[in-house]
Protein backbone atom coordinates (compact mmCIF):
# COMPACT_ATOMS: atom_id res chain seq x y z
CA UNK A 1 0.00 0.00 0.00
CA UNK A 2 1.09 3.21 -0.77
CA UNK A 3 2.03 5.92 1.68
CA UNK A 4 -0.67 8.50 2.30
CA UNK A 5 -0.17 12.03 3.80
CA UNK A 6 -0.96 12.13 7.24
CA UNK A 7 -4.65 13.60 8.67
CA UNK A 8 -5.26 17.17 8.73
CA UNK A 9 -2.55 17.59 6.14
CA UNK A 10 -3.15 19.16 2.64
CA UNK A 11 -1.36 19.14 -1.21
CA UNK A 12 -1.93 22.24 -2.59
CA UNK A 13 -1.80 20.85 -5.84
CA UNK A 14 -0.36 22.71 -9.11
CA UNK A 15 -3.94 23.74 -10.09
CA UNK A 16 -4.39 25.22 -6.60
CA UNK A 17 -1.39 26.96 -6.18
CA UNK A 18 -2.08 30.37 -8.80
CA UNK A 19 -4.70 31.01 -6.36
CA UNK A 20 -2.22 30.50 -3.03
CA UNK A 21 0.05 32.91 -4.61
CA UNK A 22 -2.74 35.80 -5.81
CA UNK A 23 -3.65 35.57 -1.44
CA UNK A 24 0.13 35.65 -0.76
CA UNK A 25 1.11 38.33 -3.20
CA UNK A 26 -1.89 40.28 -1.64
CA UNK A 27 -0.89 39.72 1.78
CA UNK A 28 2.34 40.72 1.12
CA UNK A 29 1.45 43.95 -0.89
CA UNK A 30 -0.72 45.02 1.73
CA UNK A 31 0.97 44.74 4.41
CA UNK A 32 3.67 46.99 2.26
CA UNK A 33 1.18 49.74 2.17
CA UNK A 34 1.15 49.84 5.76
CA UNK A 35 4.47 49.82 6.60
CA UNK A 36 5.21 46.30 7.91
CA UNK A 37 8.26 44.43 6.79
CA UNK A 38 8.60 40.39 6.74
CA UNK A 39 9.98 38.32 9.07
CA UNK A 40 10.54 34.38 8.81
CA UNK A 41 11.01 32.65 12.08
CA UNK A 42 11.48 29.18 12.84
CA UNK A 43 8.56 26.64 12.61
CA UNK A 44 9.40 25.44 16.01
CA UNK A 45 10.46 26.45 18.85
CA UNK A 46 10.96 25.88 22.64
CA UNK A 47 8.05 24.54 24.10
CA UNK A 48 8.34 26.87 27.01
CA UNK A 49 7.88 29.74 24.79
CA UNK A 50 4.07 29.25 24.16
CA UNK A 51 3.51 27.47 27.16
CA UNK A 52 4.44 30.88 29.36
CA UNK A 53 2.70 33.14 26.67
CA UNK A 54 -0.33 31.70 25.21
CA UNK A 55 -1.15 30.09 28.38
CA UNK A 56 -1.45 26.56 29.90
CA UNK A 57 -4.77 26.64 30.47
CA UNK A 58 -5.65 27.31 26.81
CA UNK A 59 -7.11 24.46 24.56
CA UNK A 60 -3.86 25.41 22.50
CA UNK A 61 -1.40 24.75 24.95
CA UNK A 62 -3.15 22.32 27.23
CA UNK A 63 -4.41 20.08 24.23
CA UNK A 64 -2.95 20.92 20.68
CA UNK A 65 0.27 21.84 20.32
CA UNK A 66 2.76 19.08 18.61
CA UNK A 67 5.22 18.86 21.16
CA UNK A 68 7.69 16.54 21.16
CA UNK A 69 11.60 15.67 22.70
CA UNK A 70 14.39 16.09 20.18
CA UNK A 71 17.27 13.58 20.04
CA UNK A 72 18.80 16.85 22.31
CA UNK A 73 16.18 15.80 24.68
CA UNK A 74 14.53 19.87 24.42
CA UNK A 75 11.20 19.86 24.71
CA UNK A 76 10.34 21.58 21.22
CA UNK A 77 6.68 22.79 19.81
CA UNK A 78 5.89 23.14 16.39
CA UNK A 79 4.30 26.90 16.38
CA UNK A 80 0.89 26.71 17.21
CA UNK A 81 0.64 30.22 16.80
CA UNK A 82 2.47 33.11 15.17
CA UNK A 83 2.99 36.00 17.86
CA UNK A 84 5.02 34.40 20.39
CA UNK A 85 7.66 33.32 17.63
CA UNK A 86 7.28 36.86 16.17
CA UNK A 87 7.82 38.47 19.82
CA UNK A 88 10.54 36.21 20.80
CA UNK A 89 12.48 37.50 17.61
CA UNK A 90 12.22 40.60 17.87
CA UNK A 91 13.07 40.46 21.11
CA UNK A 92 16.19 38.24 20.84
CA UNK A 93 17.90 40.15 17.80
CA UNK A 94 17.01 43.22 19.62
CA UNK A 95 15.10 44.87 17.22
CA UNK A 96 13.28 46.89 20.10
CA UNK A 97 16.54 48.80 20.37
CA UNK A 98 16.57 49.73 16.84
CA UNK A 99 12.64 50.74 16.14
CA UNK A 100 10.81 50.31 19.45
CA UNK A 101 8.05 51.38 16.48
CA UNK A 102 8.08 48.29 14.64
CA UNK A 103 5.55 46.85 12.09
CA UNK A 104 6.56 43.46 11.03
CA UNK A 105 4.53 40.45 9.43
CA UNK A 106 4.78 36.98 8.44
CA UNK A 107 3.57 33.63 5.63
CA UNK A 108 3.75 30.34 7.15
CA UNK A 109 2.71 27.34 8.49
CA UNK A 110 0.94 26.82 11.75
CA UNK A 111 0.58 23.27 13.63
CA UNK A 112 -2.45 22.63 15.73
CA UNK A 113 -3.62 19.09 16.79
CA UNK A 114 -7.18 19.62 16.42
CA UNK A 115 -10.11 17.73 14.93
CA UNK A 116 -10.07 18.24 10.93
CA UNK A 117 -12.57 19.99 9.62
CA UNK A 118 -13.43 21.64 6.39
CA UNK A 119 -10.86 25.14 6.45
CA UNK A 120 -9.10 23.81 9.46
CA UNK A 121 -5.87 21.49 9.07
CA UNK A 122 -3.34 20.26 11.49
CA UNK A 123 -0.86 22.23 9.43
CA UNK A 124 -2.58 25.44 8.19
CA UNK A 125 -1.15 28.41 7.07
CA UNK A 126 -1.35 31.61 8.35
CA UNK A 127 -0.93 35.37 7.19
CA UNK A 128 -0.10 38.22 10.40
CA UNK A 129 1.02 41.28 11.23
CA UNK A 130 2.34 42.42 14.47
CA UNK A 131 2.90 45.88 15.68
CA UNK A 132 4.77 46.89 18.54
CA UNK A 133 5.58 50.03 20.50
CA UNK A 134 2.30 51.97 20.29
CA UNK A 135 0.14 51.68 22.88
CA UNK A 136 -2.89 53.74 21.03
CA UNK A 137 -5.91 52.80 19.84
CA UNK A 138 -5.00 54.51 16.22
CA UNK A 139 -2.46 51.74 15.47
CA UNK A 140 -5.26 49.34 16.41
CA UNK A 141 -7.43 50.52 14.22
CA UNK A 142 -5.10 50.81 11.44
CA UNK A 143 -4.31 46.93 11.49
CA UNK A 144 -7.52 46.11 11.32
CA UNK A 145 -8.11 48.40 8.54
CA UNK A 146 -5.00 46.48 6.83
CA UNK A 147 -7.04 42.87 7.41
CA UNK A 148 -10.06 44.46 5.56
CA UNK A 149 -8.60 46.32 2.88
CA UNK A 150 -6.43 42.95 2.30
CA UNK A 151 -9.57 40.57 2.18
CA UNK A 152 -11.68 42.97 0.06
CA UNK A 153 -8.88 43.23 -2.33
CA UNK A 154 -9.05 39.61 -2.72
CA UNK A 155 -12.89 40.26 -3.46
CA UNK A 156 -14.69 38.78 -0.33
CA UNK A 157 -17.52 40.11 0.59
CA UNK A 158 -20.27 39.81 3.37
CA UNK A 159 -17.95 40.50 6.00
CA UNK A 160 -18.26 41.35 9.79
CA UNK A 161 -15.98 42.45 12.02
CA UNK A 162 -16.82 41.86 15.57
CA UNK A 163 -14.90 44.05 18.21
CA UNK A 164 -14.46 44.06 22.06
CA UNK A 165 -12.06 44.91 24.86
CA UNK A 166 -10.95 42.14 27.18
CA UNK A 167 -9.41 44.61 29.82
CA UNK A 168 -5.75 45.61 31.16
CA UNK A 169 -3.52 44.05 33.85
CA UNK A 170 -5.46 47.16 36.19
CA UNK A 171 -8.85 45.91 35.59
CA UNK A 172 -8.82 41.92 34.62
CA UNK A 173 -7.76 40.56 38.20
CA UNK A 174 -11.14 41.95 39.63
CA UNK A 175 -13.48 40.65 36.67
CA UNK A 176 -11.76 37.08 36.69
CA UNK A 177 -12.84 37.14 40.66
CA UNK A 178 -16.28 38.05 39.93
CA UNK A 179 -16.04 35.98 37.02
CA UNK A 180 -15.16 33.16 38.81
CA UNK A 181 -17.69 33.87 41.50
CA UNK A 182 -20.39 33.21 39.23
CA UNK A 183 -18.75 30.30 38.06
CA UNK A 184 -18.55 28.36 41.36
CA UNK A 185 -22.04 29.52 41.63
CA UNK A 186 -23.30 27.74 38.47
CA UNK A 187 -20.39 24.85 39.02
CA UNK A 188 -22.94 21.89 38.72
CA UNK A 189 -24.30 23.11 35.41
CA UNK A 190 -20.99 23.72 33.65
CA UNK A 191 -18.22 20.99 32.56
CA UNK A 192 -15.27 19.63 33.44
CA UNK A 193 -13.13 21.71 31.39
CA UNK A 194 -14.93 25.15 32.65
CA UNK A 195 -14.57 23.93 36.07
CA UNK A 196 -11.01 23.80 35.56
CA UNK A 197 -10.78 26.80 33.57
CA UNK A 198 -12.65 28.74 36.43
CA UNK A 199 -9.56 28.07 38.99
CA UNK A 200 -7.09 28.77 36.50
CA UNK A 201 -8.44 31.38 34.29
CA UNK A 202 -11.74 31.86 34.42
CA UNK A 203 -12.11 33.95 30.98
CA UNK A 204 -11.67 30.91 29.00
CA UNK A 205 -14.87 29.44 29.72
CA UNK A 206 -16.01 31.94 26.60
CA UNK A 207 -14.00 29.30 24.48
CA UNK A 208 -16.46 26.60 25.58
CA UNK A 209 -18.37 24.67 23.02
CA UNK A 210 -20.58 22.55 24.87
CA UNK A 211 -24.08 23.30 24.54
CA UNK A 212 -24.37 22.78 28.35
CA UNK A 213 -22.51 25.97 29.24
CA UNK A 214 -23.62 28.14 26.35
CA UNK A 215 -26.80 28.29 28.42
CA UNK A 216 -24.47 28.96 31.57
CA UNK A 217 -22.16 31.69 30.05
CA UNK A 218 -24.87 33.31 27.99
CA UNK A 219 -25.64 34.63 32.25
CA UNK A 220 -21.71 35.32 32.92
CA UNK A 221 -20.52 38.97 33.45
CA UNK A 222 -18.54 40.13 30.57
CA UNK A 223 -15.39 41.92 30.74
CA UNK A 224 -16.50 44.93 28.76
CA UNK A 225 -19.05 45.88 31.63
CA UNK A 226 -16.49 45.92 34.15
CA UNK A 227 -13.26 47.66 32.39
CA UNK A 228 -11.20 50.43 33.54
CA UNK A 229 -11.66 54.00 32.65
CA UNK A 230 -8.21 53.57 30.37
CA UNK A 231 -10.00 50.63 29.06
CA UNK A 232 -13.14 52.14 28.46
CA UNK A 233 -11.58 55.14 26.45
CA UNK A 234 -9.04 53.01 24.54
CA UNK A 235 -12.00 51.39 23.45
CA UNK A 236 -13.92 54.48 22.42
CA UNK A 237 -11.15 55.51 21.04
CA UNK A 238 -11.12 52.75 18.70
CA UNK A 239 -14.69 52.37 17.55
CA UNK A 240 -14.77 55.98 16.44
CA UNK A 241 -11.63 55.36 14.21
CA UNK A 242 -13.10 52.32 12.75
CA UNK A 243 -15.99 54.95 12.17
CA UNK A 244 -13.60 57.60 10.63
CA UNK A 245 -12.04 54.84 8.69
CA UNK A 246 -15.71 53.64 7.43
CA UNK A 247 -15.39 50.35 8.90
CA UNK A 248 -18.47 49.21 9.79
CA UNK A 249 -18.47 46.84 13.32
CA UNK A 250 -20.28 45.19 16.11
CA UNK A 251 -19.50 45.31 19.45
CA UNK A 252 -19.11 41.81 20.68
CA UNK A 253 -19.50 41.28 24.90
CA UNK A 254 -18.11 37.50 24.64
CA UNK A 255 -15.27 37.57 22.07
CA UNK A 256 -12.14 36.82 23.97
CA UNK A 257 -10.53 34.82 21.88
CA UNK A 258 -8.64 31.52 22.76
CA UNK A 259 -5.77 32.95 24.13
CA UNK A 260 -4.24 34.37 27.62
CA UNK A 261 -1.87 37.20 26.32
CA UNK A 262 -4.64 39.54 24.81
CA UNK A 263 -4.89 42.94 26.75
CA UNK A 264 -8.07 45.43 25.69
CA UNK A 265 -8.76 45.03 22.02
CA UNK A 266 -9.97 41.65 20.98
CA UNK A 267 -11.50 41.02 17.06
CA UNK A 268 -12.45 38.38 14.87
CA UNK A 269 -13.83 38.36 11.01
CA UNK A 270 -16.36 36.58 10.19
CA UNK A 271 -16.99 35.87 6.53
CA UNK A 272 -20.05 34.80 4.39
CA UNK A 273 -19.48 31.09 3.05
CA UNK A 274 -18.15 29.10 5.90
CA UNK A 275 -21.17 27.49 7.63
CA UNK A 276 -20.16 27.36 11.47
CA UNK A 277 -16.93 27.32 11.40
CA UNK A 278 -17.04 31.61 9.83
CA UNK A 279 -13.93 33.40 11.36
CA UNK A 280 -11.92 34.20 9.08
CA UNK A 281 -9.01 35.66 11.02
CA UNK A 282 -8.58 38.23 13.90
CA UNK A 283 -6.23 39.46 16.69
CA UNK A 284 -5.79 41.94 19.59
CA UNK A 285 -3.47 43.96 21.78
CA UNK A 286 -0.79 42.46 23.71
CA UNK A 287 0.69 44.92 25.85
CA UNK A 288 1.83 42.44 28.29
CA UNK A 289 3.46 39.97 25.96
CA UNK A 290 7.00 41.44 25.33
CA UNK A 291 7.43 42.23 28.88
CA UNK A 292 6.56 38.88 29.83
CA UNK A 293 8.82 37.12 27.55
CA UNK A 294 11.94 39.23 29.52
CA UNK A 295 12.04 42.32 26.99
CA UNK A 296 11.24 46.00 28.00
CA UNK A 297 7.27 47.31 28.46
CA UNK A 298 6.32 47.31 25.02
CA UNK A 299 2.54 47.34 24.05
CA UNK A 300 2.05 45.98 20.62
CA UNK A 301 -1.00 44.51 18.39
CA UNK A 302 -1.82 42.26 15.80
CA UNK A 303 -3.65 39.71 13.70
CA UNK A 304 -3.93 36.58 12.12
CA UNK A 305 -5.58 35.02 9.37
CA UNK A 306 -5.94 31.47 7.74
CA UNK A 307 -5.55 31.02 3.96
CA UNK A 308 -7.16 27.88 3.81
CA UNK A 309 -10.15 29.66 5.07
CA UNK A 310 -10.06 32.30 2.40
CA UNK A 311 -9.47 30.14 -0.19
CA UNK A 312 -12.93 28.68 1.31
CA UNK A 313 -14.47 31.77 1.40
CA UNK A 314 -13.30 32.98 -2.22
CA UNK A 315 -14.77 29.67 -3.54
CA UNK A 316 -18.06 29.57 -1.57
CA UNK A 317 -18.46 33.41 -2.83
CA UNK A 318 -17.41 32.09 -6.36
CA UNK A 319 -14.73 34.29 -6.85
CA UNK A 320 -12.57 33.36 -9.89
CA UNK A 321 -8.87 31.91 -9.60
CA UNK A 322 -6.24 32.49 -11.91
CA UNK A 323 -5.89 30.72 -14.53
CA UNK A 324 -3.87 27.39 -14.03
CA UNK A 325 0.07 27.40 -14.73
CA UNK A 326 0.88 26.42 -18.30
CA UNK A 327 3.73 26.82 -20.56
CA UNK A 328 2.31 29.95 -23.12
CA UNK A 329 4.20 28.44 -26.19
CA UNK A 330 4.41 24.60 -26.93
CA UNK A 331 7.39 23.79 -29.32
CA UNK A 332 6.42 21.00 -31.71
CA UNK A 333 9.23 20.22 -33.89
CA UNK A 334 10.35 17.52 -35.85
CA UNK A 335 13.02 15.78 -38.21
CA UNK A 336 16.98 16.18 -36.81
CA UNK A 337 16.85 19.75 -38.04
CA UNK A 338 14.07 20.78 -36.91
CA UNK A 339 14.46 19.39 -33.17
CA UNK A 340 17.46 21.38 -32.95
CA UNK A 341 15.76 24.66 -34.29
CA UNK A 342 13.01 23.69 -31.69
CA UNK A 343 15.52 23.87 -28.85
CA UNK A 344 17.10 26.96 -30.18
CA UNK A 345 14.14 28.69 -30.04
CA UNK A 346 13.45 27.14 -26.52
CA UNK A 347 15.89 29.14 -25.28
CA UNK A 348 14.94 31.82 -27.04
CA UNK A 349 11.69 31.93 -25.95
CA UNK A 350 12.68 31.50 -22.07
CA UNK A 351 15.14 33.85 -22.29
CA UNK A 352 12.80 36.52 -23.55
CA UNK A 353 10.67 35.81 -20.15
CA UNK A 354 8.31 33.59 -22.04
CA UNK A 355 7.49 30.11 -20.32
CA UNK A 356 8.15 27.59 -22.98
CA UNK A 357 7.92 23.73 -23.30
CA UNK A 358 8.59 21.12 -26.13
CA UNK A 359 8.07 17.11 -25.59
CA UNK A 360 11.57 15.71 -26.32
CA UNK A 361 10.01 12.30 -26.11
CA UNK A 362 8.90 13.25 -30.02
CA UNK A 363 5.86 11.91 -31.85
CA UNK A 364 3.48 12.82 -33.92
CA UNK A 365 2.30 16.16 -35.15
CA UNK A 366 -0.77 15.33 -34.10
CA UNK A 367 -0.41 13.91 -30.56
CA UNK A 368 2.14 17.05 -30.16
CA UNK A 369 -1.01 19.71 -30.91
CA UNK A 370 -3.20 17.59 -28.11
CA UNK A 371 -0.43 18.03 -25.86
CA UNK A 372 -0.42 21.28 -26.60
CA UNK A 373 -4.07 21.77 -25.75
CA UNK A 374 -3.82 19.95 -22.42
CA UNK A 375 -1.56 22.34 -21.22
CA UNK A 376 -3.27 25.25 -22.25
CA UNK A 377 -0.81 27.13 -24.33
CA UNK A 378 -1.81 30.09 -26.28
CA UNK A 379 0.50 29.00 -29.12
CA UNK A 380 2.35 26.56 -30.87
CA UNK A 381 4.85 26.88 -33.01
CA UNK A 382 5.91 24.10 -35.62
CA UNK A 383 9.32 23.46 -36.85
CA UNK A 384 10.32 21.06 -38.73
CA UNK A 385 13.12 20.43 -41.70
CA UNK A 386 11.43 22.74 -44.25
CA UNK A 387 10.75 25.48 -42.00
CA UNK A 388 13.79 25.41 -40.91
CA UNK A 389 15.35 25.21 -44.28
CA UNK A 390 13.38 28.80 -44.35
CA UNK A 391 14.83 30.18 -41.80
CA UNK A 392 11.00 30.33 -39.79
CA UNK A 393 8.39 28.27 -38.28
CA UNK A 394 4.61 28.02 -38.13
CA UNK A 395 3.07 30.12 -35.48
CA UNK A 396 0.00 28.43 -34.51
CA UNK A 397 -2.61 30.44 -32.59
CA UNK A 398 -4.21 27.51 -30.38
CA UNK A 399 -7.19 29.78 -29.80
CA UNK A 400 -8.13 30.72 -33.14
CA UNK A 401 -6.29 27.90 -34.99
CA UNK A 402 -4.90 30.29 -37.54
CA UNK A 403 -1.48 29.97 -38.31
CA UNK A 404 1.35 31.98 -39.90
CA UNK A 405 4.90 31.95 -40.55
CA UNK A 406 7.84 33.81 -38.55
CA UNK A 407 11.34 34.11 -38.89
CA UNK A 408 12.98 31.79 -36.17
CA UNK A 409 15.71 34.63 -35.95
CA UNK A 410 14.79 36.46 -32.69
CA UNK A 411 11.63 34.29 -32.29
CA UNK A 412 11.96 34.88 -27.96
CA UNK A 413 11.60 38.80 -28.52
CA UNK A 414 8.70 38.85 -31.04
CA UNK A 415 6.67 36.63 -28.82
CA UNK A 416 7.39 39.08 -26.36
CA UNK A 417 5.66 41.68 -28.26
CA UNK A 418 2.89 39.18 -29.04
CA UNK A 419 2.01 37.69 -25.33
CA UNK A 420 0.41 40.06 -23.31
CA UNK A 421 2.86 40.13 -19.52
CA UNK A 422 0.60 39.13 -17.39
CA UNK A 423 0.30 35.47 -19.67
CA UNK A 424 3.44 34.82 -19.03
CA UNK A 425 3.96 33.50 -15.50
CA UNK A 426 0.28 33.68 -14.04
CA UNK A 427 1.85 35.53 -11.04
CA UNK A 428 -0.10 39.02 -10.38
CA UNK A 429 1.90 42.30 -11.03
CA UNK A 430 -0.06 44.63 -8.93
CA UNK A 431 -3.03 44.68 -10.64
CA UNK A 432 -6.22 44.62 -8.26
CA UNK A 433 -8.74 42.19 -9.60
CA UNK A 434 -11.89 43.88 -10.65
ZN1 LIG B 1 -8.15 48.18 32.17
ZN1 LIG C 1 -17.70 24.07 29.26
Amino acid sequence: MSIQRLRGTADILPDEAPLWRRIESAARREARLYGCREIRTPVFERTELFSRSVGETTDIVSREMYTFPDRGGRSVTLRPEGTAPVVRAYLENALHRTAREARLYYLGPIFRYEKPQAGRQRQHHQFGVEAFGDGGPAIDAEVIELLMRFYEELGMRDLSLLVNTVGCAACRPAFNGRLAAFLASRRPDICEDCRRRSDGNPLRVFDCKSAGCAAVIAEAPRAIESVCPACRVHFDGLRALLDEAGIAHTVRPELVRGIDYYTRTAFEVLAGGLGAQNAVGGGGRYDDLVESLGGPPTPAVGFGTGIERIVMVMAAQGIAAPPPDGAVVSVIAWEPEGIAAGRRALRSLRGAGIPAEMDHRGGSLRSQLRRAHRAAAAYALLVGAAECARGAARLKDMRTGEEREVPLEGIGAAMGRLAPAENRTGVPGGRRPS
